[in-house]
């Protein structure tokens, strides 16, 4: 922890890169630990342009389910922590593989979405995007202008990542020194690249997570636990660093 507290610090351009476990403690499952209802499905057989094809309904439901966690869940001290780098000048951005939002919420500024986010969507008629504020009501959701069919504008199995939000985080991983890469099980491509992006750019690694990663493989440091609790530590190890 303190030799990861010293590197951080004495970094320039530390970016972290986040997964489905830094909001796990917020009360957001990660996929692998899906809850009740939808453990009789696979990710896969939901976030997929195939399963809205051929069940807008069921998948509405399952984006219904997780807005409504997402929509009573507040950030935790994981993301907290993030966002006090940030304003401590350590980090320069988060790059995120989640849909929550809860970085934002959380305070961070930089915060670099390759996956989407949940609260917005797209008509899949005219292509519009809206926000939305709440959990949708009557599903399936309509397009207000063309009546179309509404679908998160969240990104599937299968589907390319936005341009902006790709570019960014490339460009953020060849320039950075430390990358804290935190609550992800580093499976899914290609937002996976970016850390490797990284590490063969010269950054130092550091992987915090409970279990086993694809990513432990280019970790200069591994810290096992939660992250809600590592976190915290590790900024106030960062802290003492800096004073
Ligand atoms: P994943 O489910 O594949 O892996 C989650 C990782 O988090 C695992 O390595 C697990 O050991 C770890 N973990 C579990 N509890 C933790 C904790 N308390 N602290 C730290 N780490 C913890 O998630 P992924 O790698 O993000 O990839 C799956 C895809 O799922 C992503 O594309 C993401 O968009 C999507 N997803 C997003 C959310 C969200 O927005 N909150 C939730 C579920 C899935
Ligand atoms: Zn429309």
């Amino acid at each position: 922890m303190e030799e990861v507290a010293r590197a951080l610090a004495a970094s320039k351009s530390a970016v972290a890169f986040t997964g489905a476990g830094v909001s796990a403690e917020s009360g957001v499952p990660t996929f692998r630990g899906a809850g009740g209802l939808w453990e009789r499905y696979r990710p896969e057989e939901l976030a997929t342009p195939e399963a809205f094809e051929r069940d807008p309904d069921l998948v509405w439901r399952w984006y219904k389910w997780r807005q409504e966690l997402i929509y009573a869940a507040d950030p935790n001290p994981a993301h907290l922590a993030l966002a006090e780098l940030e304003r401590l000048g350590v980090l320069k951005a988060v790059i995120t593989q989640n849909v929550d939002g809860l970085h934002r919420k959380a305070g961070s500024r930089r915060v670099v979405e390759l996956h989407g986010n949940i609260w917005r969507v797209r008509c899949t008629s005219c292509g519009r995007e809206f926000p939305v504020e709440k959990p949708v009501g009557e599903i399936p959701p309509r397009c207000p202008i063309c009546g179309g069919l509404l679908r998160p504008a969240v990104v599937w199995f299968g589907e390319p990542l936005p341009r902006g939000a790709w570019e960014e985080a490339l460009s953020l991983a060849s320039s950075a020194d430390f990358m804290l890469v935190v609550g992800t099980s580093g499976a899914v491509y290609p937002a996976a690249h970016i850390p490797r992006i990284a590490k063969r750019n010269g950054a130092v690694i550091a992987v915090v997570d409970p279990g086993e990663t694809a990513l432990d493989d280019i970790a200069d440091f591994k810290i096992r636990g939660k992250a809600a609790e590592i976190l915290p530590r590790l900024v106030a190890e960062v802290r003492r660093c800096l004073t």
